[in-house]
């Protein structure tokens, strides 16, 4: 059989993959949407979706992937010595913190779904081995059932995930292990973070010293089921020989000793997170790579998704219409490689730089302090971890304050 003809390949179909599919479909293009794996499928995630998630969904006109959904209400923070932060997720002067929490089996397939109405061709089960040139197309091998058939297309669009085969094929190396975190999570039963359970459909955070350099995180769908997990520094754990069940499991009875109501956990599953310090270059000829295999994750909060779809959209957004011109293709691929790092750089910097400080149990303990006390410091804050804020010189001021 000879290659298969498209004008786009997607390879991995999370959000950044499925997101690109929904757009280059809707431009009128055959394209093709590839995974590995089949789908409903789970990925390890805290299922945050922050509020640019729904921003984009409104924006591409699929409202109904998050209708049913309730959006978070609250937000505690535990800290060091006891410092705790409670805060509603409404009246920020103007800033959305509109965030959910839906289940990666069922959120990724909403968006896949979408992308084949679009008219997206479904190549799942089916995984991506190699990619190269041939006269003025990019080709890229798929395997199933061992086996290999070959793509060829205008442009290939990496979207396969922390551990992409387009990114090493491409030349942009491996994520190093100074710049991967890993993060494990866990399902439990609570109704206590029901809507109209005693704790509401409350965010939980720890960055206590019993848990530092690792983080917490307890999530709730709203449903009666909530995403408990923990995540570290994968050269810390190796340093510290931690088990991350362990810490994970340590973490879940911290919470129960609060008296946060919290079933057995279960379906356990640990990922890496190739973190944006730095990000590897993205624009290749006739490719282009974006959400983990771009390295586009947030070092503070472990947010990648929102950032993946923005990608995406903005990437095919900026094709030109005629994928077959070289130079026009290149330029739009390198302008989309600007708009990135315009885009986020500062404030990647500054989640970057946020993350090394939160694993300092002083600051840590003044910042949550800060924050609970200073609404200033609140709203920087939650920019940081939830929209595009950066470190600004008057709210570490009024931090040290609070520290002194
Ligand atoms: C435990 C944990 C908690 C997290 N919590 C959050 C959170 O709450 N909120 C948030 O925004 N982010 C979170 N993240 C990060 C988030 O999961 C990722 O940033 C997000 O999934 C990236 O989306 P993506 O589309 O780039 O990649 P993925 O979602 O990983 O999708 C990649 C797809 O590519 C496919 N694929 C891989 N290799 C191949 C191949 N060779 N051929 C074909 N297909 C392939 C995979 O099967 C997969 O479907 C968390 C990560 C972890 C590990």
């Amino acid at each position: 059989m000879g290659p298969l003809r498209f004008d786009v390949v997607v390879a991995g179909s999370g959000p950044a993959g499925a997101t690109a599919a929904i757009v280059a479909a809707r431009r009128g293009w055959r394209v093709a949407l590839v995974d590995q794996r089949t789908f409903p499928r789970d990925k390890p995630c805290g299922d945050g979706l922050g509020p640019g998630v729904a921003q984009l969904l409104r924006r591409l006109d699929l409202d109904h992937i998050l209708a049913g959904e309730t959006p978070a209400a609250s937000l505690t923070v535990y800290g060091p010595a006891g410092v705790e932060l409670n805060a509603a997720l409404t009246g920020l002067d103007g800033m959305s913190t509109e965030g959910y929490v839906v289940p990666r089996a069922d959120f990724d397939q909403r968006l896949r779904l979408a992308a084949l109405n679009a008219g997206a061709v479904d190549l799942s089960g089916h995984k991506v081995t190699a990619t190269g040139l041939a006269d003025d197309r990019r080709w890229v091998s798929v395997r199933r059932a061992g086996t290999e058939h070959r793509l060829e297309a205008g442009l290939v669009i990496g979207a396969d995930g922390a551990y992409s085969v387009l990114r090493r094929q491409l030349g942009a190396g491996r994520p190093s292990g100074r710049s991967t975190a890993i993060a494990m999570r866990a399902y439990a039963d609570s109704d206590a973070f029901d809507p109209d359970g005693p704790l509401g459909q409350r965010m939980i955070f720890e960055w206590s010293k019993e848990m530092l350099p690792a983080y917490g995180w307890v999530f709730p769908n709203g449903k009666g089921t909530v995403n408990v997990g923990v995540g570290i520094m994968v050269s810390e754990l190796r340093r510290r020989s931690l088990d991350l069940r362990r810490v994970l499991d340590r973490f879940a009875d911290s919470c129960r000793q609060r008296g946060i109501e919290l079933g057995d956990l279960y379906a356990h599953r640990a990922h890496h997170l190739p973190l944006a310090r730095p990000i590897p270059r993205l624009a290749h000829e006739r490719a282009a790579l974006i959400g983990d295999a771009g390295s586009m994750i947030n070092p503070l909060s472990g947010e990648g998704i929102v950032y993946g779809m923005n990608a995406a959209y903005e990437l095919v957004t900026r094709l030109p219409a005629n994928l077959s011109g070289a130079v026009e293709q290149a330029r739009a691929l390198a302008e989309f490689e600007t708009w990135f790092r315009r885009t986020y750089r500062a404030h990647l910097i500054s989640s970057r730089v946020a993350h090394g400080l939160m694993s300092i149990p002083w600051w840590a303990r003044h910042m949550i302090r800060a924050a609970n006390n200073d609404p200033v410091v609140f709203r920087d804050a939650v920019d940081l971890l939830f929209g595009l804020g950066r470190i600004r010189a008057e709210t570490t001021w009024r931090i040290l304050r609070h520290g002194w």
